[in-house]
């Protein structure tokens, strides 16, 4: 087949997020318990059912004083601890004892730290105080009414922390959009063979399995393809009835290379077949009977990484996040670094509690045990050749 596209990874991505954007029908809304939403995606905004804080609030153990009466001798009148409102109010050279979280007594306006005053008895000596120090304002966390987590996000533990706040304790999740693993090839067999020594185990299915549920997706394992038309097209069929499709391997130039030929006898649309990356140059995006596929690359790294960088978009978009982000930082070589520029490339490598990135030795994107070894991808730039010790270059967390 010849080439329908080929894109740099950046027009690729771009690619992927802007067709899935577009064409992605509304995802159907299911409710979870509160402790079952962390890893799903918030079908409507959450509102602060009050202000937050609902009254001005403390944020030192210490004392509440006039910020005018500083620096000075106060007389101490009262106390006030974390869940109780004082029905004192301060009057001139007075203060009231307060925990960190008690609501702020009338007629302060400061608080002063207990380790910065000295204490004879019901008096105390307060260094100057500047008004509001040590007080969060009633509502200027959030407002009552304000949107506190906009509808389209992931929750994570804060977004649980901040549900539980509001007193949202049932969920408006979307539905995790099912995709379907489809591995190809005839040497491909599953884990209950013991293959011969041409033969190899579909670990492929099971990466992807995980990959899939990490970005929020409900993985669904197909039976291999064999590599000839019929197998093929059954086994795409079956999958296009999920949300989303990946196939792995088969879409390279190979004689038994079938998938790209046999969507497109289903009628399916290319968005682009070839990527200037490594791994996973020959990549397969498009549109068939309604729903997104990928053709992955059947090495194992290659599988991997044209997951992360690009299904992971789609996937997480069609789960109804508002976007996907790649979590790319940067790092310092702890090594010289050449490769031939052309390729963005995607390298295992280990980011070290220092901050400093090495790249691991591999044999190339079959390399399951060096891929172990990595808890990073090292992310070349196409333009540049080479990189010395402590030069910044691109990481991408795995
Ligand atoms: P392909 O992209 O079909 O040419 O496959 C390239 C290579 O990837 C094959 O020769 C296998 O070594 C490996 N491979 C393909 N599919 C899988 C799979 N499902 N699990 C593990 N390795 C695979
Ligand atoms: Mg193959």
């Amino acid at each position: 087949m010849t080439s329908v596209s080929t894109l740099t990874f950046l027009e690729a991505r771009a690619c992927v997020l802007e067709r899935v954007k577009a064409a992605r029908p509304a995802p159907a809304v299911e409710e979870v318990g509160i402790d079952c939403a962390a890893g799903r995606v918030l079908a409507r905004d959450a509102v602060a059912d009050r202000d937050y804080p609902p009254l001005d609030r403390s944020v030192r153990d210490g004392f509440a004083v006039r910020s005018s009466d500083t620096p000075g001798e106060v007389r101490v009148i009262g106390q006030v601890r974390a869940g109780e409102i004082s029905s004192l109010e301060i009057g001139p050279s007075e203060a009231i004892e307060i925990m960190t979280g008690a609501p702020v007594p009338r007629g302060a306006d400061a608080i002063v730290m207990v380790e910065h005053v000295t204490r004879d008895g019901d008096r105390i000596s307060v260094p100057k105080a500047k008004p509001a120090q040590f007080i969060n304002p009633q509502g200027c966390e959030a407002r009552d009414g304000a949107v506190a987590i906009p509808a389209g996000k992931r929750l994570d533990y804060s977004g649980v922390a901040l549900l539980a706040t509001i007193g949202v304790t049932r969920v408006p999740v979307f539905r995790k959009p099912s995709v379907a693993l489809l591995a190809t090839g005839d040497e491909i067999v599953g884990l209950n063979s013991v293959p011969e020594a041409h033969q190899i185990r579909n670990s492929n299915v099971h990466s992807l399995a995980v990959q899939a549920a990490r970005a929020g997706g409900d993985p669904r394992i197909l039976p291999v393809a064999a590599d000839n038309r019929e197998s093929t097209r059954a086994m795409i069929e079956l999958g296009l009835g999920s949300d989303l499709l990946l196939v792995s391997g088969g879409v390279s130039a190979g004689k038994y290379d079938l998938v790209e030929s046999v969507l497109a006898d289903l009628g399916a649309e290319f968005f682009f077949d070839r990527v200037r990356i490594q791994p996973g140059q020959p990549l397969v995006f498009g549109r068939a009977k309604e729903k997104f596929f990928f053709g992955l690359p059947g090495n194992p790294a290659s599988t991997m990484v044209t997951f992360e960088i690009f299904a992971r978009a789609a996937l997480e978009v069609l789960g109804g996040q508002s976007d996907s982000l790649l979590p790319i930082t940067h790092a310092r070589l702890a090594a010289d670094f050449r490769h031939k520029p052309g390729l963005t490339r995607f390298l295992p490598a280990w980011l070290g509690a220092d901050g400093s990135l090495m790249p691991v030795p591999w044999q190339g994107s079959g390399d399951v045990p060096s891929l172990t070894r990595a808890n990073a991808y090292l992310v070349t730039d196409p333009d540049r050749e080479s990189w010395k010790t402590g030069d910044l270059i691109q990481v991408l967390l795995k």
